[in-house]
């Protein structure tokens, strides 16, 4: 069975699906994208996702499309036509192909291109790796200032994920000014005598959705949360450290540029979290 798509309001195969050589996103990388998980057929926190599209493309100027208010519906229909029962939905507007390359932004009218996919990841849920724990690298965070927007630019982060690869490590934690910002696709956290550290909001990171949802879940269960930059030193010596993404939501890490943290095993805290978040998550999924 092809994979049926979404783009600019049609259900194609994958093989028919196509958008033109002069597209924004393509040509500039002005698009913005959200990742949506699935587990037993159903979207987790779709309105996460679906506010913080709205806030990318409001902060870039970039119009909405019409089929903005038919994301759920077309999530839903990518859903069943795929038979997806644990995987993720890829979502991608960008600001449109106008008829020539030009920095200027597109005359008014210019639709905007909407493609989403689906990614079937039988099992997400249960990944072994969480079981094992992660090992990272510290990387210098050389992004653009506007990490708070979920553009495409993606360049950098790819790039940290191949140096973590031929280090050695599966993922990469960026510090800027001595202090980390977030890994190269999640929001990262140490903890420290029963405190969990993040990086505060701002600019500088990526306003993740699960990160909202763990922190709340976290207060809820007594746990203590400061939300505040912190240096990989401190990191390194840390009792635990995790990250959160849509993808691999609580994610143990047990290795930081070689220091192995704690026991060398997945910590309480983070095990505990992921239990929670899956738990209520899967409840709460639409
Ligand atoms: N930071 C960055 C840079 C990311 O790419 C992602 C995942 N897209 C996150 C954090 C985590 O965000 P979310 O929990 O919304 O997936």
């Amino acid at each position: 069975m092809s994979r049926i798509v979404y783009v600019n309001g049609d259900y194609l195969p994958e093989e028919e699906a196509k958008v033109s050589v002069f597209d924004r996103g393509f040509l500039f990388a002005d698009g913005v994208y959200e990742v949506t998980s699935v587990l037993g057929g159903k979207l987790i926190d779709f309105d996460g996702h679906f506010k913080r599209l709205q806030r990318s493309l409001g902060e870039l100027d970039m119009p909405a499309p019409a089929a903005l208010d038919d994301l759920l519906e077309i999530h839903r229909a990518l859903v069943t036509r795929n038979e997806i029962v644990d995987g993720l939905i890829y979502l991608q507007i960008t600001r449109g192909a106008p008829a020539d390359r030009d920095f200027a932004f597109p005359p008014e009218g210019t639709e905007p291109t909407v493609v989403l996919f689906t990614q079937s990841k039988p099992g997400l849920g249960e990944s072994p790796q969480a079981k094992q724990g992660i090992k990272v690298i510290s990387i210098e965070d050389i992004r653009w200032g506007r990490r708070d927007i979920k553009t495409v630019q993606l360049l950098y982060p790819s790039m940290g994920k191949m140096m973590a690869k031929k280090a050695g490590a599966d993922d990469a934690w960026m510090v800027e000014d001595g202090l980390v910002t977030e890994g190269t696709s999640n929001n990262a956290y140490i903890v420290k005598d029963g405190k969990i550290i993040t990086r505060n909001l701002g600019t500088e990171i990526l306003h993740g959705i699960t990160r909202a949802a763990v922190l709340r879940f976290a207060r809820e269960a007594q746990m203590v949360v400061e939300e505040r930059p912190f240096t990989i030193e401190e990191a390194k010596a840390a009792d635990e450290a995790f990250f959160t993404s849509a993808s691999a939501f609580v994610m143990p890490v047990v290795e930081i540029d070689g220091v192995s943290l704690g026991d060398g095993v997945p910590g309480v805290v983070a095990s505990r979290l992921r239990e929670i978040y899956l738990e209520e998550s899967r409840k709460a999924a639409i």
